[in-house]
Parts: structure tokens; sequence; C-alpha cells
């Protein structure tokens, strides 16, 4: 791994030298087990700690099918997809890795009782099959997560409709979180050049989520001057999200927890913050009843900040404790968008005011290949920074992962994998120089 490691920095390595480089047979991964997928059996979520449940372990090189490609990993983040993963819910991931494995030839190898997890990466192509030919070895690269196979006319028109989509590296094995990876090569985009492999690597998953559910006529297709509510808006998806509203010339609406949060939105350019915090909304007054006064409550807040405007969309992800509300708020004819449901997947709103006020839901996930491909043009170009505000080394992953699922972290979680310190892979520090004010705001 040490002269990998070598080879890949060293600024002038050819593409032969890169391809000739011995691969090792086993790498370090951080890794769930099979067998311990029944550990927090009776656990209520937020006392089941990823850091008893992910190791950082040996595992087997996977030999790259011929559309495929073996990645030398600088870099990667903490995806939320990995806090599921590394508590078994809502389920176990294995059975995914079980199913994929019986569907194209070379597959089977990912059906193992480990899964090196990880959705995000920032790294350089060390090996390509043999049909590969968008990157060579040596090219820089960050990795999207959509695995598809695109053999079904059902894809064609939108890759993320393809029956065979998956999420590399939650729904396959050999994931961003370890020395190496396995990737589709139509996975890999070129790494903008202004950013470290640590900033490179946390946009990835987010972004192009955040991009498919706001600006993508797939999702909500905001247009300008449309006053959108981000829930978590200094979380993940949010900072992304409050980046795209405000490029597109929209009017975000900020929720956060923190007057910490509070700062750092604001420090993105928005005006419009809500602290959740010390609002004390409550939308549920117990576990089967909702309270339409709080949901009034937070609708007057928002009109209060937009001198009258309801929210043309509503950007969506905690799910249970918060859909009611979303459903409420948004103005008439207006969309919520939703991707998740961190606080439970059994949704419950008032449908009255969905249909007599023509509001809209949309179902969102991920994004598709040219999705991803648009939202990283975006960070490339220095019109989306990255939101990194912490860097751990792959051996400490599982608390890094801790972090997030006890919602202590801002933006993203960042890992180094190869790389050996922070603030290395910047290509353009010119670029670099006019942007550092944006790409460090996260960071203090
Ligand atoms: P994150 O970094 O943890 O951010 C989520 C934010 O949501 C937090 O910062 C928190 O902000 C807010 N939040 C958490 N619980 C809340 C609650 N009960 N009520 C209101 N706000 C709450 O996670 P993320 O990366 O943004 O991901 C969020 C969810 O989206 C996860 O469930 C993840 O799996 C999912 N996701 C789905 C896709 C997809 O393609 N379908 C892609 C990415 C993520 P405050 O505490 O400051 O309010």
């Amino acid at each position: 791994m040490r002269k990998i490691l070598e080879t890949i920095l060293s600024a002038d390595a050819s593409a032969d030298e890169v391809a000739s480089l011995p691969v090792p047979a086993s790498y370090l991964g951080a890794v769930v087990l099979e067998a311990e997928s029944e550990m927090f059996a009776g656990m209520a979520s937020q006392d089941k700690d990823p850091a008893k449940s992910l190791h950082v372990r040996d595992v087997p090189t996977p030999q790259p099918g011929p559309d495929e490609v073996l990645v030398a990993v600088l870099a990667s983040s903490i995806n939320y997809n990995t806090v599921w993963t590394s508590i078994f819910e809502p389920m176990p991931t294995f059975g995914f890795l079980q199913r994929y494995a019986k569907t194209v030839p070379g597959a089977e190898q990912h059906d193992q009782p480990f899964q090196v997890v990880g959705s995000d990466l920032a790294g350089v192509v060390l090996r390509t099959g043999a049909a590969v030919r968008n990157v060579k070895p040596g090219d820089r690269v960050v990795a999207h997560c959509l695995n598809v196979e695109l053999t079904s006319p059902d894809g064609h028109n939108d890759t993320m409709l393809d029956p065979e989509q998956r999420i590399w590296g939650f729904e396959t094995n050999y994931g961003g979180l370890g020395q190496l990876s396995l990737v589709k090569a139509n996975q890999l985009m070129p790494k903008p050049k202004h950013l470290t492999w640590e900033e490179a690597a946390c946009s990835g998953l987010v972004n192009s989520t955040a991009y498919r559910q706001l600006v993508s006529p797939n999702g909500a297709a905001m247009k300008q001057g449309d006053v959108v509510l981000i829930w978590g808006a200094a979380g993940g998806l949010g900072s992304y999200a409050t980046q795209l509203v405000l490029n597109g010339g929209g009017i975000p609406v900020c929720v956060v927890s923190s007057p910490r949060k509070a700062d750092l939105v604001r420090s993105m350019g928005a005006e419009l913050v809500i602290d959740r915090s010390a609002e004390g909304f409550r939308f549920w007054s117990d576990q089967h009843h909702q309270d339409a006064k709080e949901w009034k409550r937070l609708g007057a807040v928002v009109r209060e900040l937009t001198r009258g405007d309801d929210p043309d969309i509503v950007f969506e992800h905690p799910g249970r404790e918060t859909f009611g509300a979303s459903v409420y708020v948004a103005r008439r004819g207006g969309t919520i968008v939703t991707c998740a449901s961190t606080s439970g997947y059994e949704h419950v709103y008032d449908n009255r005011h969905l249909w007599m006020r023509l509001k809209r839901i949309v179902g969102s996930h991920f994004a598709n290949y040219r999705e991803a491909w648009e939202a990283n043009r975006l960070i490339a170009k220095g019109m989306v920074h990255p939101t990194l505000s912490a860097v751990y080394p792959l051996a400490e992953t599982a608390q890094a992962v801790r972090e997030v699922h006890a919602n202590r972290h801002n933006g993203k979680v960042g890992i180094l994998c190869l790389a050996p310190q922070t603030g290395l892979g910047v290509d353009d520090p010119e670029l670099r120089e006019r942007f550092l004010p944006h790409i460090t705001r996260f960071q203090s």
C-alpha cells in the first residue's frame, strides 16, 4: 500500500506506472459483520451504538469486472446510510448483497459475511476492467453512488428508474470507507481540482440528492423567487440544499437546532433562520396524535420571516416528526419533496390540506447519472462548496459514525483513508485561494 501511495501522490506518475503497481491481496476497510446483525435486537434506535458494530478490518481485494474500476481511496466521508447499516435498521443490509450476487456475473463477490460500507470517495484509479473507456489508471476522481445495470428499458430516461438500481456501499459491498474500493466505471467523475482529498470526498451523495430534490424536473424544479423550507439546513443534505436554493435565486428558510448551526447557515448567505429547539415545536402531542396548533405556529413563524409567504417547496427528510407540519405549511399548489424518514417512516398528515390546496408530495432518491454529474460540476466550478466540518482517520470511522448518529456533527464528516494527512490533493491552488473562506466555513 505504501508503494501505491507514493506513486499516486507523485504528480508525474504515468498511467502505465500506476497500472503496473502490484495490487495487494487484501486491504483495510470499515465493515459490519453479518454474524453481528442481531446485536442490537430489542434496543431503541438512539441506544444502538455504531462504535460497537463497525470495525476496521482486513478484507480480500475484489476483482474488477469488465465495466468496473478498482480505486485507491484517499478520502471518504460519512453518510447517514452508514448509520442505518451500522444499527441494522430498518433491516440488515446483507440481504441486499445476497440479492445483488444473483444478478450479473461477477456480482457473487459482493455476497460476503462482511460489508465494506461507504458511499463517497475521492481517489485515484488503480485498475480498470476490459470494457472501461472513460477513465484510466492514475486519473484523480470522485465517485457518485449510483450503481446501475441499464439492461432494462425502464432506466433509459432516468437511470434512477432502472430495476437494478443500487446505492454503492449500502446495497453493494466494497464501498468507499476503505483503502480500496470497487465501483462501476460510470460512477466516476473528475475530482474538483481546487479541493483537498477530504473536501472532494464529502459532497457526492448529499449534493446530488439535494440537486435532484430541488433543481431537477424529477424533483421540485425550483424557480427564482421560490420560498424553500429546509429542515436540517446545517446537516449533510440541508447544507447543500441551502446553497442550491441561494444559487438558483430562491429564498431558503433554514430550520436548525442550535445557535451554532444558525450561524453556519447564515455564513452561507441564508437570512431567514428558525431554531427549532428555541421554538420548542412539538408536532406530536402524544404517540398517536399530532397538534395542528403547532403546525400553525410553524406556519406563522415562516410567514413572519418571509413577510407573508408560505413555502413553495418543503425540503423533507426528518419524516414522521415533521411530515404533518411540512404538508400543512406548504403553500397552495406547493411541493413537499422527500428523500428520507430519519425519525420514522410511517408518516401521518392531514390529507385535506393536501388535496383541497392542490399540493403534491414528490418522492426522490439519490440522483441519476446526469444529475450527479451536474451537481459535481457546481462543486468543480466553485458554485457550491463542501461543508466539511471534521475529519477522522479510517481507524476511527466508528466514532465518526457515532457522532452523526447522535446529531452532534455539522455539515459533513470526512475520513482519511490512504491520505496520510489533511490538506493534500489540491491541483488548482488559484481557484482554491479564490474560494477559501467558503470552502472552510464549516471547519472553524
Ligand atoms: P444529517 O447530516 O444527520 O442531517 C440531518 C439534519 O436533520 C440534522 O442536522 C438535524 O438538524 C435534522 N434533524 C434530525 N432529526 C430531526 C427531527 N426529528 N426533526 C427535525 N430535524 C431533524 O443527515 P443527512 O445526510 O442530511 O441525511 C438525512 C436523512 O436523509 C437520513 O435519513 C439519510 O439516510 C437520508 N438521505 C437519503 C438520501 C436518498 O437518496 N434517499 C440521500 C441522502 C440522505 P437540526 O438538529 O439542526 O435541526
